[in-house]
């Protein structure tokens, strides 16, 4: 979940290395640290700062008291798991020699063993974390003659769990060794100088060559290359890749926040998602949809895992898929999918949801459905990362890098791939007609318009924010397609202005939650497109109910809708849609609601309390 980084080259490695921390700072905030090899002519040494809290506090310790100069060096910002975010606990790491320094993303499940045996034998670790004997293992092998790469490979045929190592020696300065099971890691690869990163974010300043390395490797980098072997020392090889995103893209782009540049990103992000899709005679095609149409003819069940916001993109690709494949779709969390012994067999198509493709919960669950034999398709935003590497078939979503902890160009890309794969299952099944795909496709590629039109209306929305910074809880009421929206928008506010939100399917109002109901309470109402059975009436039921008992509703509407004028508070417009696509638009105010709220109550709204980018601990 942290971020990690490695450099060897000319430059200077801490300015490097704080630099790559910047980039991934989203990746965990809790601590960060920087340890370099010095002086190598007179011995060689380790030297270390780290700092509990963002990593502006360890800058300030570097401000203050500058290390000395180095070429050699690793860096880390932490997502606590084992011990609380302190200065002792921030990673690096030592062994008792201080002579080797290490740092770790993820869980060693057996440290606790481990640390008895060391403390057995006279170890002192001082603090809480997991991490810390691995540095003193990989110490000890070093100090009994080991290359710290040897060295690696032994300490992690010991390790259970998930990992990214990376390490350094104060008597081998040239080189950087590194080690990954379950958890990321690439390489940059430059000219006379290697950089390691949990992702590309980290080093494309310097380089946009990168290898991406396979399960459980080690590499060691020095100035003159790489090399790479698995843990028992056999050669190995990554592959090599160029970044197709450049820095810029990492940047806020004028705006306050990376997720407010982001929200406005998402017409470029649905536009983009949607390239390339269909053939020259219209049909549709998905790049790395590795399942051959019997397979797909074969599949008798799909069930969609998931983590938060992805989990109700899935919920919003259960409507699609049901309609129009009439495959029975089951949507549940990753966390409790492995623990209730699924009923899966070869013709279940697993589909896991993830952004980053490094969720630990969605990963897990996916080997398990592999284990089951069912098929699994991942849907990911980032090339290469590890579930999309597991599974049977991929669609990308191409939304570009997601800085923002709150999840937002990333949902709508999501729900575009869950529209293609519908879409395309029912075109491999006939279950529907070409010229019926052909049509939604079409009312797809209007969306980056449509999407365009609500952030033209922005103002609206953040006045309406602006009016409730003294709001302690606001509830939000969807039906249907728009039940993913209203649980999705609560979560947003949850996370983003830690006010205690629920979205509601608005026909259970009535079975309890209505009693939450008080003078002026706000509640946010997803209005279904009028012509869809009667989810329109039902809807306008269930305001009116809320609004009899004193409710404020704010009701999100497509334009034209008059029948709601009555009932509604506040009214935003929305394009007019169909339903199965309006989460696509209708989320975008909620989005642009969290945020500015957030903003104004003073929260840091790209790395909110407590959470982090990409959640790689089970
Ligand atoms: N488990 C380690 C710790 O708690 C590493 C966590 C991380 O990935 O940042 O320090």
């Amino acid at each position: 979940m942290c971020g990690i980084v490695g450099y060897v080259g000319p430059q200077q490695a801490q300015d490097v290395v704080i630099e790559g921390l910047r980039r991934l700072e989203y990746r965990g905030y809790d601590s960060a640290g920087v340890a370099l090899v010095v002086a190598a002519e007179t011995g060689g040494s380790v030297v270390t700062a780290k700092k509990a809290g963002k990593l502006a506090n360890l800058e300030k310790v570097l401000a203050d008291d500058p290390l000395p100069a180095s070429t050699t060096g690793i860096g880390h910002t932490r997502w606590a798991t084992h011990g609380p975010p302190t200065d002792v606990n921030a990673h690096p790491h030592h062994g008792n020699a201080h002579r080797v320094a290490l740092v770790h993303n993820g869980i060693i499940e057996n440290f606790a063993d481990l640390r008895a045996r060391l403390e057995a034998d006279d170890h002192v670790l001082v603090s809480e974390t997991d991490s810390e004997v691995v540095a003193h293992l990989v110490e000890l092998q070093v100090q009994s003659g080991e290359s710290l790469t040897v060295a690696m490979q032994r300490v992690c045929q010991r390790l259970e769990g998930a990992f990214t190592l990376v390490a350094i020696d104060a008597e081998d300065p040239d080189r950087v060794v590194a080690a990954r099971r379950n958890s990321p890691l690439v390489v940059g690869v430059g000219e006379g100088e290697y950089f390691l990163g949990s992702d590309v974010a980290a080093f494309i300043s310097h380089t946009r060559e990168a290898i991406e390395l396979g399960q459980d490797q080690v590499i060691t980098i020095s100035r003159t290359g790489v090399d790479i072997t698995d843990f028992h020392g056999h050669p190995a090889e990554g592959r090599r890749f160029h970044v197709d995103w450049d820095l810029s893209a990492a940047e806020k782009d004028g705006h306050d926040w990376f997720m407010r540049k982001e929200i406005f990103e998402q017409p470029r992000a649905v536009a983009d998602s949607l390239l390339g899709r269909r053939t020259r005679d219209g049909l549709l095609q998905l790049d790395e949809m590795r399942l051959s149409d019997e397979e797909i003819r074969d599949v008798s069940k799909m069930i969609i895992i998931a983590c938060g916001t992805s989990f109700f993109a899935g919920m919003v690709a259960k409507y699609a898929i049901e309609h129009w494949t009439r495959i029975p779709v089951e949507v549940e969390l990753a966390s409790e999918f492995r623990y209730r012994d699924p009923i899966l067999d070869h013709s279940t198509l697993v589909v896991a949801i993830s952004q980053s493709g490094e969720t630990a919960d969605t990963l897990q669950a996916i080997r398990h459905a592999r284990t089951q034999r069912s098929k699994v398709l991942a849907i990911c935003n980032t090339n290469g990362s590890t579930i999309p590497r597991e599974s049977d078939a991929v669609i990308y979503t191409h939304a570009g890098p997601e800085i923002g902890v709150a999840s937002t160009k990333g949902f709508l890309t999501q729900l575009i791939a869950c529209y293609l794969l519908a879409l395309y299952v029912a075109q491999v099944k006939g279950t529907r007609f070409d010229d019926e795909i052909n049509e939604v496709m079409a009312q797809l590629e209007a969306m980056p318009d449509h999407i365009e039109s609500v952030l033209g209306d922005c103002e609206q929305v953040y006045e309406l924010a602006r009016e409730h910074l003294d709001t302690r809880s606001v509830l939000f009421l969807g039906r249907h397609a728009g039940f993913p929206v209203a649980l999705e928008g609560a979560l947003k506010l949850k996370e983003l202005a830690y006010l205690h939100a629920e979205g509601f399917a608005a026909g259970e109002l009535k079975h309890g939650p209505i009693a939450l109901i008080e003078e002026g309470l706000p509640v946010l109402c997803i209005v279904p497109p009028r012509g869809r059975d009667q989810l329109h009436e039902k809807m306008i039921s269930g305001i009116q109910e809320v609004r009899a008992r004193g409710a404020r509703t704010i009701c999100l509407a497509e334009a034209g809708d008059t029948r709601i004028e009555p009932y509604a508070d506040v009214l935003i417009r929305l394009p007019k849609v169909p339903t199965l696509l309006q989460p696509l638009v209708a989320i975008v105010p909620l989005q642009l609601f969290a945020c500015e709220l957030a903003s104004a109550l003073g929260h840091d709204v790209d790395q909110p309390r407590n959470l982090a980018k990409s959640v790689t601990v089970e």
